[in-house]
């Protein structure tokens, strides 16, 4: 995330000459008002932590998701940790990830005394490859680990092929839980994103599609007990009152501010996705005869957290990013280094049979600039000085 971190200042300093990556002041603009008045709703009542708020967030979320229960907490990979810990993973567990995303995914598994094991992704949607998966859970076996869990990624906005690999968890006895830090209100045959697994997982990161103004996640279950489990363990573990401690958990809650700015911004929000395809279906039209576009399998959509397309190799996309620079137009590699070759991760089991297509992605794949407020004279800038 460091390089969204990086152009996130530009954002706030417009310059004719400098596009930037995503820009979030656009939208700041456009929503500013209904953000100061949330704000100062909060500073009249004062209650900071889980305040009415919070809770008049999950109500929404989780009816924009079609789930019975959405839960706030601190930032997307607690979502992911709360999720584990609430599903009873423990030491000797296998947990299965895609080597291609970012590092959180994998994080969670050792943080909770798991151990990651990496799957490959399909070349053309870059997601989890579910024969990659069946692969992954007969070695996981072989080695003495207890297959436990899934969590597919929605990487860059497109969910993963969840019929698949639900029924590859199914068949061994896993748990499935869908990190959709990316992918927050995409649709997957006619479910949203957020809705699939046992337990979905999400981001409120700034530079994701649905972003606040500092950290923030959540869980998305229809399991009554299960969220009972995510509510406690996300406040120490709190028994009947919190000051009664049943189990250890995390501080890992959702502040009130930021749920206050996310209300306006959800209000927002499908009529961002709208837009966010228009964008994408404008670079698609304009790009995919010289470079790889994504790829969008029937019945899916993507909310297209990032567009990402793919160069004949690598030479092509130093060429493509020198160009871009040298015209103000931002690019950024997600992901340079896949995660089974990172020094924190390296010694994690993989799937016997490689993973070239985490390999080979991590050395092609370029993402451009995208957000909902992209004007068609200044992605025609971009798809200018893409092509070349
Ligand atoms: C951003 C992200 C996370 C972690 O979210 P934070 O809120 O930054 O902790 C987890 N998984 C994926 C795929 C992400 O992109």
């Amino acid at each position: 995330m460091s390089a969204v971190l990086k152009t996130i200042p530009s954002v706030s300093q417009p310059d004719s000459m400098n596009i930037p990556f995503i820009d979030l002041a656009a939208q700041q603009a456009r929503i500013r008002p209904g953000i100061d008045a949330a704000i100062a709703r909060v500073l009249e009542h004062g209650q900071y932590i889980m305040g009415k708020e919070v809770t008049e967030l999950e109500r929404q979320l989780a009816a924009f998701s079609g789930v019975r229960h959405a839960l706030g907490c601190a930032n997307g990979t607690d979502a992911l940790q709360l999720a584990l810990m609430a599903l009873g993973i423990k030491p000797g567990d296998a947990i299965f990830v895609p080597s291609f995303t970012f590092a959180a995914t994998a994080e969670v598994a050792p943080l909770v005394n798991a151990t990651p094991f990496f799957v490959d992704v399909l070349p053309d949607t870059f997601n989890m490859d579910p024969e990659s998966l069946k692969r992954s859970v007969q070695a996981a076996r072989a080695a003495g680990l207890n297959p436990a869990c899934v969590i597919p990624v929605d990487l860059f906005g497109l969910p993963a092929d969840y019929d698949q690999l639900i029924a590859v968890a199914r068949e061994n006895g896993m748990s499935v839980v869908a990190d959709t830090a990316q992918g927050f209100g995409a649709s997957y045959h006619g479910r949203i994103a957020g809705s699939l697994g046992d337990i979905a997982t999400t981001s409120f990161f700034p530079a994701k599609p649905l972003g606040c103004y500092g950290d923030g996640g959540a869980l998305f279950t229809h399991d009554d007990e299960i969220a009972a489990l995510i509510d406690s363990l996300r406040i120490h573990g709190k028994g009947s009152d919190k000051y009664i401690n049943d189990r250890v958990g995390l501080n890992s809650r959702l502040d009130t501010l930021q749920a206050a700015i996310l209300i306006e911004k959800l209000a927002v929000y499908a009529d961002e996705i709208d837009a966010r395809q228009a964008v994408a279906q404008r670079y698609t039209n304009a790009l995919s005869n010289r470079f790889q576009t994504p790829h969008v399998p029937e019945g899916l959509t993507s909310i297209w957290a990032q567009y990402t397309i793919k160069c004949a190799s690598a030479a092509e996309r130093d060429a493509l990013q020198a160009r871009a620079k040298a015209a103000g137009v931002p690019t950024v590699i997600y992901y340079p280094i896949p995660l089974h070759r990172q020094n924190a991760y390296n010694a994690f089991p993989r799937d016997p049979g490689g993973l070239k297509v985490s390999d080979d992605l991590s050395e092609r794949v370029v993402s451009l600039p995208m957000h909902a407020y992209l004007k068609p004279e200044v992605q025609d800038r971009i798809i200018e000085a893409v092509v070349g």
